[in-house]
């Protein structure tokens, strides 16, 4: 072969590369185009999935900085069941103090209209977050809903009343009529007082507490009379924390808005928190 065939023969070689490339290059972007579209139509029912766990599921996601960077929680009421600004910003502060959340931890509150049939029950306050969320986990970002319902839970009794439940791995129902009725009951009950203990106690489920996914590394101080609740009668996790004849009785003394104990605080450090 002489020199003249061999740089034919060479640019041959490169023009065949070259298309080859740029056959490789269209079948790329044909393959990305198309994952692309499937993901979209995937996403289009899928959107939801992140936050339609079970509770406690998404602890480590919430108090760790690994996955999501950053946390968006949606607060939803209607105009006449508006949370006090003093909780919220306690509720904050408890979330700061906790959440490893270097992006940040954002607040997004939002009026709707009152919910018609009061009494809720569990499927009806499914059903109101179904109607109303709009922020849900994408990307780094998680987010978790929390609704201050205008009319009581169907669950209370004559002796028993719900002042919130968490319900899934990122949703909180804070009843807050039932809030408004206990703190205009009694001069020494103060509203901001209890809403921020049902806030930060329903987002302690949230965070797996007491023992809800059965990993918690302390779990002697689970409460096997009255599961998923701490032992330690100051703490924020002790059953009574958030139930009437607690409250009356935190009410009388000085300390009002119960903490978290150190057993729980060490479970949430276990799983990235702070
Ligand atoms: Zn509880
Ligand atoms: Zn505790």
């Amino acid at each position: 072969m002489d020199i003249l065939t061999l740089c034919l023969h060479s640019k041959f070689i490169i023009m065949k590369r070259t298309r080859t490339k740029i056959i490789y290059i269209l079948l790329s972007i044909f393959m990305v185009y198309g994952c692309k579209n499937d993901d979209n139509s995937e996403n289009l029912d899928d959107f939801k999935a992140e936050n339609r766990k079970t509770l406690g599921v998404s602890a480590e996601d919430l108090l760790s900085d690994d996955i999501y960077k950053s946390l968006t929680v949606e607060l939803l009421f209607s105009e006449s069941y508006r949370p006090t600004e003093t909780a919220i910003l306690n509720f904050k502060n408890f979330l700061n103090d906790r959440l490893n959340k270097p992006g940040g931890i954002n607040f997004l509150e939002r009026v709707i209209p009152e919910e018609a049939g009061a009494p809720f029950d569990n499927t009806e306050i499914r059903e109101i977050e179904d109607k109303n969320r709009e922020v849900y986990t994408v990307g780094d970002e998680i987010s978790v809903y929390v609704y201050f319902a205008n009319g009581k839970s169907a669950n209370d009794t004559a002796n028993s009343v719900t002042l919130g439940t968490a319900y899934m791995n990122t949703s909180i129902v804070i009843y807050e009529k039932t809030l408004m009725d206990i703190a205009s009951s009694s001069p020494l009950i103060n509203l901001a007082d209890l809403e921020t203990t049902a806030l930060n106690h329903e987002f302690g489920h949230i965070l797996g507490l007491v023992n809800i996914q059965e990993d918690d590394i302390h779990n002697l101080h689970e409460d096997t009379a009255h599961n998923k609740h701490c032992v330690i009668e100051n703490c924020l996790m002790y059953f009574e924390s958030n139930s009437l004849r607690g409250i009356r009785a935190r009410f009388s003394g000085t300390e009002r808005v119960a903490e978290l104990d150190p057993l729980c605080i060490a479970d949430l450090r276990a799983k990235g928190g702070k």
